[in-house]
């Protein structure tokens, strides 16, 4: 019988189909089987250590096995794992809803909880358009979107997202949305600042709204970082001419912090470098430290209230995922809180986003790289076929896909979303590791860029 790595990977191909995979990829490239992970490294069957540059997926945020997060879901499963939580409570999730509210900006003094990020924005876009429904604004049924963002892959999530990957091949399954151009600053006009091409941009946000107040339901955002198209960033500005927008057109704005939330931006919540208040909050992802899947929708009570009525008003939310406030995961979300608290995590992070940024200036003098940006603790490297006009490369030539497999040689795991290197590391990376890992993209973007 073949030990180590080949025969789970045998294994895993017989009967495994992988997310977001083209399988037969895996007949060149075989998926990397996993035995354990201890902080930001994982081992392989053979010993073979990789560092988790993404965060295993950008849910990872305090390393993997963290003995605290390990001790607190131990305790949780000798007590209770797991209750329907339709007319039952339970400590975890009652403590957890607790905290997250007064961690959120006043006004934001409620919490529903789902089992994944897509099914938060799912119950947030239901959410809205119930809200108005339960108002007598029936005429309200559509939603506003950026293009190139990205909210999940359940039909509602994917609707309202844009990137074209993704989205194209369901379209016919799909609810029809107003999409409106992205602030994306990589799109910016030479020598104009972020803020100047954001605001430019809100031009279209605010025609998109007066022509559609009437039927929009509300705005659904990533507030300052579109991840998975490609780590695209905007200034907070943007973020405050639309809250100002959507209240005087009386639309709701939905912040899908599924991926920016939790520090990654530099501030707990990416919305607050706005000073601005959504109406709806999405958080999953880093909320259970990347143990267990959870997610939970924030929202105001003057929305809760809305819905509060006799049973027979038919105006209550009726909607349900079986694990919703699962036990075990509200509990290592309290413990991964506990640990920002402890260590003083977002003002650590400033120093370690400022080694992200040394580590990774040498990238700005490559031939083949159009822009080096970085919001908080998510650093992305553009990689382009020509500098001067950024004519990208050819999808097909599969560039970051070359990067990937020598980060995988050299041990680090990097994952480029298409052309887009990135870091969106676990918060207890060293600075050697932070700059161990840009050394091996470095080389990686070398080689994959030679011919
Ligand atoms: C990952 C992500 C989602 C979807 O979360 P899943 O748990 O993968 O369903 C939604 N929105 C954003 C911004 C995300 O990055």
């Amino acid at each position: 019988m073949l030990r180590g790595n080949q025969a789970l990977i045998d294994r895993d191909l017989a009967v495994l189909w992988h997310p977001c995979t083209q399988m037969k990829d895996h007949e060149a490239l075989p998926p990397v089987p996993i035995r354990r992970g201890q902080g930001v490294w994982l081992e392989d069957f053979e010993g073979k250590r990789y560092l988790d540059a993404i965060s295993s997926w950008w849910v990872n945020l305090f390393g993997h096995a963290n003995p605290y997060i390990n001790a607190a879901l131990r305790a949780q499963a000798e007590e209770l794992e797991h209750v329907i939580l339709a007319g039952f409570a339970h400590e975890p999730a009652v403590r957890l809803a607790e905290r997250l509210v007064s961690l959120a900006p006043p006004g934001l003094s409620r919490c529903f909880y789902a089992d994944n990020g897509s099914s938060a924005v799912e119950v947030a876009l239901k959410m809205s358009y119930h809200h108005w429904r339960n108002l007598g604004r029936t005429r309200k049924t559509r939603f506003i979107t950026l293009e190139n963002s990205y909210h999940g892959e359940t039909l509602g999530a994917l609707a309202v997202g844009n990137v074209p990957l993704y989205k194209e091949t369901y379209a016919p399954l799909l609810m029809d949305v107003i999409s409106v151009p992205s602030p994306d600053c990589y799109h910016r006009a030479p020598g104009e600042s972020w803020d100047a091409h954001a605001l430019r941009r809100f031009a279209d946000m605010e025609s998109a709204l007066a022509s559609h107040a009437e039927e929009a339901c509300a705005v659904i955002v990533e507030p300052l970082v579109q991840c998975a198209g490609g780590m695209r960033m905007y200034p907070p500005v943007y973020l405050q001419r639309l809250r100002e927008a959507c209240d005087r057109h009386g639309v709701h704005l939905i912040a899908d912090e599924i991926a920016v939330g939790f520090g990654r931006t530099g501030t707990l919540f990416a919305f607050e470098q706005a000073g601005i208040t959504p109406d709806f909050l999405c958080l999953s992802k880093g909320l259970t430290g990347g143990y267990l899947p959870l997610s939970a929708v924030l929202t105001r009570e003057s929305i809760y209230q809305a819905f509060y009525d006799d049973y027979a008003s038919q105006k209550a939310f009726l909607h349900s995922h079986s694990y919703t406030g699962n036990a075990l995961a509200c509990a290592v979300a309290l413990a991964t809180l506990d640990l920002f608290e402890r260590d003083d995590v977002i003002a650590r992070n400033r120093d370690k986003s400022k080694t992200m940024s040394e580590a990774a200036a040498v990238f700005a003098d490559h031939p083949h790289v159009a822009e080096v940006r970085q919001t908080g603790m998510i650093l992305a490297i553009e990689l382009v076929k020509d500098k001067a006009s950024r004519e990208p490369y050819p999808w097909q030539e599969r560039r970051g896909l070359s990067v990937y497999r020598h980060g995988l040689d050299r041990g680090v795991l990097l994952r480029p979303l298409g052309n887009v290197i990135y870091f969106m590391p676990p918060y207890v990376i060293s600075d050697e590791e932070i700059r161990f890992m840009a050394d091996v993209a470095y080389e990686g973007v070398c080689r994959a860029t030679e011919d």
